[in-house]
């Protein structure tokens, strides 16, 4: 794959963007990277400056479901290669305002295969010679899957049973994504991953919000009785991936990413607790407890809730040699130790 192209990556200020285009830029200093980014609350000002050291990096601040901006992009800059991040992201916030995730997972995912397409193709399968390596990778989730009981991994081929409208927008847009490879032959890949932990995440997600609250001597709220288990990936880990399969990956195939670091809710809080008892014991007898876990508090649950996600991730190794190298315990340790860092 030519690396000498535009790149377009959307979401790019948000948690796992961010991690990438430093992995990128780094990697590939050639490439020119635009983020197409529309700086909603989950967007992150401070560490998107810091991206701006790059020389062939830019910042366009737009939506993309904007049409004409997404079209004006795709001339003036030449886009080579699309690598979609930009969605709604919190489950959460799906249950209780579903609109947005409509409007941006679908529509917005739609707009840009769309553009793609119209401007990589000049009719069905016949592209615009020189623009064979344009490409579309698709960011999606595990999610898509629904949920596991006890046993058993997600696999590529795992019937899509979403259950969230977070995660229902998601696997639209993956069917649009797929229709577009189908339809149009456009070059398309996708990669489905777990949960992501690392520096730099919203602090409204499920670590950062544990680390917020222990470090605050607040209420650590668990949902249910913190048994669901999440399949967790460290963000670097999850970058490489995206790396091998936007350059190598087979057209129309998808691949999930897992970390093989299957933990309970209640296990991550327990954790992170202990390391702020270690890191932070003076603050205990403020509030008269011996560990922050005792903060540890069970909420009603989420509704639609589900119970497990876990990864097989033997396609992207065995295809790509792809393996995770983020220790849990190290990954973990790395993380609190950012946000202790970061606390404002
Ligand atoms: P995030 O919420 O941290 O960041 C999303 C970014 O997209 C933000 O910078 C936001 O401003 C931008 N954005 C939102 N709406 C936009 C719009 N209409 N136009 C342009 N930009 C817009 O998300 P994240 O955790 O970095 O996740 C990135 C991608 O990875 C998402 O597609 C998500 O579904 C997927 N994913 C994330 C995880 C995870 O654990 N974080 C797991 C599986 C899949």
């Amino acid at each position: 794959r030519n690396n000498h192209q535009t790149l377009l990556v959307t979401g790019g200020a948000g948690f796992i963007g961010l991690h990438f285009i430093h992995y990128f830029a780094e990697k590939y200093p050639d490439t020119r990277i635009v983020n197409l980014d529309k700086m909603t609350y989950a967007a992150n000002r401070t560490e998107e400056e810091k991206l701006k050291k790059y020389p062939n990096y830019r910042l366009v601040e737009g939506d993309i479901c904007d049409r004409e901006l997404v079209e004006k992009l795709f001339k003036e800059e030449d886009i080579r290669g699309v690598i979609h991040f930009a969605a709604e992201s919190h489950v959460d916030r799906s249950i209780t305002g579903p609109d947005l995730f409509i409007k941006t997972n679908i529509e917005g995912t739609f707009v840009l295969l769309d553009t793609a397409m119209k401007y990589w193709m000049r009719r069905p399968g016949e592209y615009y010679s020189g623009y064979e390596s344009s490409r579309f990778h698709h960011i999606s989730t595990d999610e898509v899957y629904g949920t596991l009981g006890e046993t058993g991994l997600f696999t590529e081929t795992t019937a899509y049973a979403p259950n969230s409208p977070y995660s229902a927008s998601k696997a639209s847009s993956d069917m649009l994504v797929r229709s577009y490879y189908h339809t149009y032959g456009m070059d398309v890949v996708m990669t489905h991953c777990s949960n992501n932990y690392g520096p730099k995440q919203h602090s409204e997600k499920l670590i950062p919000t544990i680390i917020r609250k222990a470090v605050h001597l607040e209420q650590i709220p668990i949902y249910g009785d913190g048994k669901n288990v999440r399949d967790w990936l460290y963000v670097d880990d999850h970058c490489r991936g995206i790396d091998l399969v936007y350059r190598k990956g087979r057209a129309g195939e998808s691949y999930n990413i897992g970390g093989n670091n299957e933990r309970t809710n209640v296990y991550i809080a327990k954790k992170i607790c202990e390391l702020l008892d270690e890191r932070r014991p003076h603050q205990l007898k403020h509030k008269h407890i011996t560990s922050h876990k005792d903060l540890i508090t069970f909420v009603d649950d989420r509704p639609g809730h589900d119970r497990r996600y876990a990864i097989d991730a033997n396609k992207i190794k065995t295809e790509l040699d792809w393996q995770p190298e983020e220790n849990f315990e190290s990954g973990i340790k790395k993380t609190v130790e950012w946000y202790l860092r970061h606390e404002e």
